[in-house]
């Protein structure tokens, strides 16, 4: 059955957008200013949110601190019961979540279900570290035992793009919480209202207030979070220029910061590739999600003589309809950068296989914002448009003669969130996830998200800092390890750590 185009049931806007869960920030009085939510599918207001100045977010950043000394004390254990609970609304609301995140970010119903199923991968994660995270112990000399503890940090925060509204945000504060932070969330204000659910959702789930706070605004309000001494971590998504700005400013202050950036994922495709894997494989990774997903294969290099798989990449790109099998461009902008940049392409000598510029808009849908996928082929290595993130679905395909001119590229590249190979060799797909280097690696897989507990993370320009945004890397990143050595009589042995 097909889904719903333009149908998207309306999400309740949060009571209290300033700080869900917060109790200890007042009613709001002082809104400066509101931002509007437009709908990518037709461009209607589908509601507005408070953005918050410098002194609200001292006041959310205050309430957090209040809450986060006693809910840091708890045992885990304690602390993961409103975890169970929170899992379970969130299945029972999976429409209403998904409604929501497909509406106000343009992805299709199906798309937006997956990335809050995604989610929940990560809260079952979490809830597992109560019987994981146990530290370790170990008698270093006669009678003296080293003992290591994992400790909350206290209040952390996160901010999140706008391509996964519920995704990312639950990347993140389900472990931080869970291992004992208060967490300040500041989502995209581009798609701020799903957010809002999920705090609701945890306010639902009994979370004591000040756990999780959602503060809505753009740069002026996460510098006001970056500079603010009390926040002792940081965890970013979004675009490669921002995360260097918020890695430089959080660093600057001593804070620890993890910031996730771009990309510009490289498919390779040999021409020995499993038609069927390859053609879906590629076309789904540059489609899936209209193109706006850091982990979208957007470079396609092709080996030699792959000229029938690519015609079956144009034919099935061509294929697909716009609204039910591909969601809308976030917005007007959006669409502008995009048909720049391929027309960029074409004046820097690419041919244009498809051309998805101006497309028939769904209907009821004419006001929103769509780009068809369109493919440029013959594309220069170090031009633009295989270079740069374009973040649509646009995708551009360099020819080489061998395996390892196709490596050359893939290694040159700035970013470094996934790579991906399509081919039967077990030898091709050993070199190439050998001497890639981005940090995500598929084989006939063209998204390769690593699944839990699997870390995501990637390199290079693709992230500033250390470590992986989820699994054992979120464990490490949102605590401290405290050594305790102790003795409880004179040392047996006598040595020099006695
Ligand atoms: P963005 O960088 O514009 O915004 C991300 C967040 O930063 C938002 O909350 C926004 O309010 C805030 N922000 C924007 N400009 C700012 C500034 N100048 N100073 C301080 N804060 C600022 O990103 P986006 O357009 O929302 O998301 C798309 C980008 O995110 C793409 O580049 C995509 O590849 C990337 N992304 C990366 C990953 C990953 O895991 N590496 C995942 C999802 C998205």
């Amino acid at each position: 059955m097909t889904e719903p185009v333009c149908n998207f049931v309306l999400p309740r806007m949060p009571s209290e957008p300033l700080a869900i869960g917060n109790l200890a920030v007042p009613a709001r009085v002082a809104v400066q200013s509101t931002l509007p939510v437009r709908s990518p599918y037709t461009g209607e207001l589908l509601g507005s949110v408070p953005q918050s100045d410098a002194t609200e977010v001292d006041a959310v950043v205050r309430g957090a601190a209040s809450t986060a000394e006693a809910w840091g004390q708890l045992p885990i254990k304690e602390r993961t019961v409103p975890l169970f609970r929170f899992r379970e609304l969130v299945l029972a609301r999976l429409e209403e979540l998904a409604h929501s995140a497909a509406r106000e970010c343009g992805k299709t119903l199906a798309e937006a279900r997956a990335g809050v199923l995604k989610g929940v991968e990560v809260v079952e994660y979490a809830l597992s570290l109560q019987n994981l995270d146990v530290g370790g112990a170990l008698e270093v000399s006669g009678g003296v035992r080293c003992q290591v503890r994992r400790e909350p940090l206290g209040v952390v925060a996160g901010i999140t793009p706008f391509n996964f509204p519920a995704m990312v945000p639950m990347w993140l504060f389900p472990i931080a919480v869970t291992l004992g932070n208060a967490f300040v969330l500041k989502p995209s204000e581009k798609v701020p209202l799903t957010a809002g659910l999920l705090g609701e959702l945890m306010l639902e789930a009994r979370y004591p207030a000040g756990v999780l706070s959602v503060l809505h605004g753009g740069r002026a309000t996460v510098d006001s979070l970056l500079d603010h001494p009390s926040v002792a971590a940081y965890a970013f998504v979004g675009s490669s220029k921002v995360a260097q700005h918020v890695y430089a400013r959080a660093a600057g202050h001593g804070k620890r910061v993890l910031a996730l950036g771009g990309a510009k994922n490289t498919m390779i495709l040999a021409p020995d590739a499993d038609p069927a894997l390859a053609i879906s494989g590629i076309v789904a990774s540059f489609t899936g999600c209209a193109g706006q997903r850091c982990m979208a294969g957007s470079l396609l290099v092709a080996v030699g003589d792959c000229e029938e798989l690519i015609e079956g990449i144009v034919d099935a790109a061509r294929a697909l309809r716009l609204g039910s099998d591909m969601g809308a461009l976030i917005d007007a902008a959006s669409v502008e950068r995009l048909e720049a940049g391929i027309s960029r392409g074409v004046v820097e000598g690419a041919r244009l296989l498809l051309d998805g510029r101006r497309p028939v808009a769904p209907a009821g849908c004419e006001r929103g914002h769509w780009l068809a996928p369109t493919i440029l082929d013959h594309v220069q290595p170090d031009s633009f448009c295989a270079r740069e993130e374009l973040f649509g679905p646009v995708l551009s395909i360099v020819r080489v003669p061998t395996l390892h001119a196709a490596l050359e590229i893939e290694r040159a590249s700035p970013y470094g969130n996934a790579t991906s190979v399509f081919t039967q060799s077990g030898a091709v797909a050993r070199l190439v996830s050998d001497h890639a280097t981005s940090g995500m690696i598929g084989i006939n897989v063209g998204v390769p998200v690593p699944r839990e507990p699997f870390s995501f993370g990637g390199t290079k320009g693709s992230r500033f800092g250390h470590g992986d945004i989820t699994g054992q890397g979120a464990v490490d990143f949102w605590t401290k390890l405290k050594k305790v050595t102790s003795k409880w009589g004179p040392a047996i042995d006598g040595s020099w750590m006695s």
